[in-house]
């Protein structure tokens, strides 16, 4: 191998090194092999996915082909041109090979500002429009308590709203449909975020909880107010030391699963004319270590 070659080499490995170093790599490449051919101004280098990490091969029909000059792979090496969009955006790297195995690479080398971590919400902190009548003391979302969310870096996952699902946007089935009816409904939306729960945990982000909204019938966790109104169980609306139907049949279906290291906390609904915010911001807060 000639001095420049060997220089190209040392750079694919860097960059080999830098991939096969990341805990998330397994995860990325799980399932995925691959034989790929690195055409560097003319010179072949073959690397292979074997499912748990990249390595180099000896030549072997490649799966997907990247073609780049040695100046480009310099500046992905030093970080001055992002591997994805050199591929993607620029074109200073052309690939033959399909579009999934494209995107692919792009996460295995991604060097962007996403920090992985995510909250679930329930849907009207982000959509005030699905409270009940009277319900509401902002006018599109509960903005101080999302402001806090945005700032702290978090993704937002704003799960659906049980009731709207099941009883309509402004719930005229309200006490139509009751007890396992109702519960099987609500199972579904559930299933819905378990299943967005398990994508994120399988890629490895960081779930910093699951955020409901007390003390409602549906979403309240560890305290809800009127649920047998709405399981046709009885009239009673007072508050009750129990979490609403939604949040435990989300928390029946994590059992199942198994997943039980998941922060399920409540924040109190805020009223027209009640004081506390910054208490329940704080409480927030103290919930997601900010
Ligand atoms: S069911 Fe949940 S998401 Fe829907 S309005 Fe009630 S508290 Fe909000």
């Amino acid at each position: 191998m000639n001095s420049t070659n060997l220089a190209t080499n040392n750079n694919l490995n860097i960059l080999l090194d830098k991939a096969n170093a990341s805990p998330i790599t397994p995860l990325r490449i799980k399932d995925w092999q691959q034989i790929i051919k690195w055409e560097v101004d003319g010179e072949a280098f073959y690397w292979e996915s074997d499912g748990i990490q990249l390595k180099n091969i000896s030549p072997a029909k490649p799966g997907f082909v990247l073609k780049c000059s040695k100046d480009t792979l310099e500046r992905i090496v030093q970080g001055k041109l992002p591997f994805f969009i050199g591929l993607w955006g620029t074109n200073d790297i052309a690939f033959e090979g399909s579009f999934s195995d494209a995107y692919r690479l792009g996460y295995v080398f991604l060097s962007d500002n996403r920090k992985r971590r995510v909250i679930f919400i329930s849907h009207c902190w982000l959509n005030i429009n699905t409270r009940f009548p009277e319900g509401c003391s902002f006018e599109g979302a509960n903005t101080p308590l999302i402001k806090t969310l945005l700032d702290s870096g978090l993704g937002i996952i704003q799960m659906p709203c049980p009731e709207y699902q099941c009883l309509g946007l402004e719930k005229y089935r309200y006490g139509e449909i009751v007890h396992e009816e109702l519960r099987a409904c609500f199972r579904r939306s559930a299933q819905l975020v378990l299943n967005q729960i398990k994508d994120y945990r399988e890629l490895g982000f960081t779930i910093v909880g699951i955020l409901g909204m007390n003390p409602s019938p549906s979403c309240g966790v560890g305290i809800s107010k009127g649920k047998g109104t709405m399981l046709g169980t009885d009239r009673d609306t007072s508050e009750k030391q129990e979490s609403g139907i939604f949040i435990e049949e989300l928390q029946k279906l994590l059992t199942a699963e198994g997943i039980s290291d998941i922060n399920i906390f409540g924040v109190r609904r805020l009223m027209i004319g009640e004081s506390g915010l910054e208490e329940r911001i704080e409480y927030l807060k103290s919930q997601i270590n900010v």
